[in-house]
């Protein structure tokens, strides 16, 4: 790992250790990239500011996990899916989402978008972040 990359990705995960998701803030357009990024994705600058994420979100899209995008790594946080989440802060993103399996997964998408929120799951040594509904309908 470079050393510059280093100095976002260790203090990134320090914080999530302590419970706090981080992102960068560039400060000449205000674009955040999350997870963090060395420079502004979007007119790149390297001004960049660590802020605190709310832990909000909405997922606006779903998919269903298939054997090939399937993660056995992951089965102790089942049931999920992969989730388009938007995140208040601006950036959109893909993440798994807890709380959906075959029997809500249709209720869910009906719902479509439905709010979510961070998770901070430990994983092999560092931690990581997923997201969860806030509600978890359940079929009648
Ligand atoms: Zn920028």
């Amino acid at each position: 790992m470079g050393v510059k990359l280093e100095r976002i990705v260790k203090p990134y995960y320090d914080w999530l250790h302590e419970g706090k998701v981080m992102a960068r803030k560039c400060t000449k357009c205000g674009a955040v990239e999350w997870p963090p990024l060395l420079g502004c994705n979007t007119c790149g600058s390297p001004d960049m500011e660590w802020i605190e994420m709310s832990g909000k979100g909405q997922m606006v899209q779903m998919v269903m996990p298939s054997p090939i995008t399937r993660k056995p790594e992951m089965n102790d946080i089942k049931p999920y899916c992969f989730g388009v989440i938007e995140l208040p802060e601006g950036p959109a993103v893909n993440a798994m989402v807890r709380g959906v399996d075959k029997k809500n997964k249709d209720l869910v998408a009906a719902k479509l978008p439905i709010d979510v929120h961070m998770v901070i799951i430990p994983r092999d040594g560092y931690d990581t972040v997923i997201f969860e509904l806030d509600e978890i309908p359940k079929p009648e």
